[in-house]
């Protein structure tokens, strides 16, 4: 990779105006991995010039031919699947299984909006007057701006991108500091693959004012902002001020439900997947485990034995099952949620603590933790934490688990391990979140099914499938008169 990893607009890697430069490091190193261009607002502003400037040629290009580039960029993607993970794993630190699956998500969706350009289904209705066809046809939005965060720097970026662009949209990628090396990689895959310049252009910089810029942008159509509830709120305000569509995908405080019938073995291979893959720092990740009192004891003694085997280290290494935390920021929140945990009487089991000691002391690493008697008025129940850190909390049955779990502002992702049909049926019903999974852990969506969050940690829109469709159009209503002469809707009946 040439440094400084450049911004990419109108189809040219270009500099930056400020001259300046920010470092993106490895977690479990501290190497750079990339210097790359720090840049401000003039940048925004040309990119969004360029992606104006490209939307009427893109709207215009058949979107089967629209369609046939996504297609190389998904066989693309799969040919330098391998490398791209391996940046991924430097400069974010999930371990390099973790972060192929990233790729392959990338890939996954890749071939499915590649396949909606053939598809892309608007309608036909009879109108109620004669001689008169109605339709309805999708419509891009127009210039789109995407912000992203770093948790999954080539998946997030391409389920905004994929769907943005089958549609005819046009795109500034604002990705997030922690991550500048993979989105550029990703842009140029999109290059190289023949996307026509202007229309996806890359911005990096180090500064949350970027992504403001590029919200309150005069011309920017629509906001798909990914990234924590705090932010995701002032995106909001911002773009309701400019009157501008927001779709938001924000922050989790997902649950385990485990039944006094469920098939325990099962039940914590899904918990540490849940709780502890990708360090605990995923939108998905399974923060509280809501625990049956026939089962609890059992089952927490099952789970610290399972968990004193895990592997903390460097993700590139075979074997490692855990890798840092992204940043220190980010390890100093984890600790100060131990202290809040410790402080309201939760009871520390194990872990809790920065792993420092010979080949953790130039990374981020942190300590599997398990708390114990944590009750859901604490902020270790309540409050996103985005680490490895998982809160037993006790229930007598399912009603009350179930209660406990929507006891929460948000509404991402519930499993609920249980082997009576009528349970899961019921908790399929009641539970108050956008993905649930039965028998599973809290996390594993699929591309074709629709991704996002009720109440706080959503605004109603979702990504993926046929759903993300919605999200990147406008549907254009089409009336067509073939009676020659005026037909009044609704007064001309008789
Ligand atoms: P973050 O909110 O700090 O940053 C997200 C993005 O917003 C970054 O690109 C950042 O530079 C940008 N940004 C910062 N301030 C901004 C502003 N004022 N205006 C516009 N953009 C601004 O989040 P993060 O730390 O990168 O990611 C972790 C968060 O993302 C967690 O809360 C996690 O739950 C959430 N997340 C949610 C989903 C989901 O689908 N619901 C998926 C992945 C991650």
């Amino acid at each position: 990779m040439k440094t400084p990893v450049k911004n990419f607009i109108g189809g040219k890697w270009v500099g930056a105006h400020s001259g300046r430069t920010f470092d993106s490091r490895d977690p479990a190193t501290g190497e750079v991995v990339g210097r790359c261009v720090d840049s401000g607002p003039e940048d925004i502003d040309e990119a969004m010039k360029a992606a104006t400037e490209a939307f009427e040629g893109w709207r215009r290009m058949p979107a089967p031919r629209r369609g046939e580039i996504l297609f190389r960029v998904a066989e693309r993607l799969m040919r330098d699947k391998e490398t791209l993970a391996r940046t991924v794993t430097r400069e974010m630190g999930k371990v390099l299984a973790e972060a192929k699956g990233d790729v392959q998500e990338a890939i996954d969706m890749a071939y499915y909006m590649a396949a909606e350009g053939r598809r892309q289904f608007g309608f036909v209705v009879p109108s109620e007057l004669p001689d008169k066809s109605a339709l309805c046809v999708r419509e891009p939005v127009g210039v789109v701006g995407l912000i992203t965060p770093w948790n999954f720097p080539i998946a997030i970026p391409s389920w905004k991108t994929f769907p943005a662009l089958i549609l005819g949209n046009t795109v500034v990628l604002k990705p997030s500091p922690e991550t500048p090396v993979t989105a550029s990689l990703f842009v140029q895959v999109l290059e190289e693959c023949g996307v026509p310049p202007g229309v996806v252009n890359l911005v990096l910089g180090s500064s949350p004012e970027l992504g403001a810029a590029l919200v309150r942008h005069s011309n920017v159509a629509l906001i798909s902002f990914t990234g924590s509830t705090a932010t995701g709120d002032q995106v909001a305000m911002d773009a309701a001020a400019g009157h501008k569509r927001v779709a938001l995908e924000m922050g989790g405080k997902n649950a385990i439900l485990v039944m006094d019938d469920a098939d325990l073995d099962l039940a914590v291979d899904g918990i540490t997947w849940s709780a502890f893959g990708t360090t605990g720092q995923r939108c998905t990740a399974c923060s509280r485990l809501l625990v049956h009192r026939e089962v609890k004891e059992r089952l927490t003694r099952m789970l610290l034995n399972r968990m004193a085997k895990l592997t903390v280290g460097n993700g590139l290494k075979p074997g490692v099952e855990i890798g840092p935390l992204v940043n220190h920021a980010q390890l100093e929140r984890v600790q100060r949620y131990i202290q809040a945990g410790m402080q309201e009487g939760a009871r520390l089991l194990t872990g809790g603590k920065a792993l420092t000691d010979g080949e953790y002391a130039r990374g981020h690493f942190f300590a599997p933790t398990l708390f114990d008697q944590v009750k859901p008025t604490m902020r270790i129940a309540q409050e996103e934490i985005f680490g490895p850190v998982l809160g037993v909390l006790e229930v007598k049955d399912l009603e009350e688990a179930i209660a406990v779990n929507n006891s929460v502002q948000y509404g991402l992702s519930t499993a609920l391990y249980t082997r009576d049909l009528n349970r899961a049926q019921r908790a399929m019903r009641d539970i108050r979140t956008a993905i649930v999974y039965i028998n599973a852990g809290t996390i594993g969506s699929e591309v074709h099914l629709p991704f996002g969050g009720m109440r706080r940690t959503g605004n109603g829109h979702r990504e993926a499938g046929q759903a993300a469709l919605d999200t990147f159009s406008e549907w254009k209503a089409i009336y067509v008169d073939y009676s020659g002469r005026l037909q009044r809707a609704q007064i001309d009946k008789e």
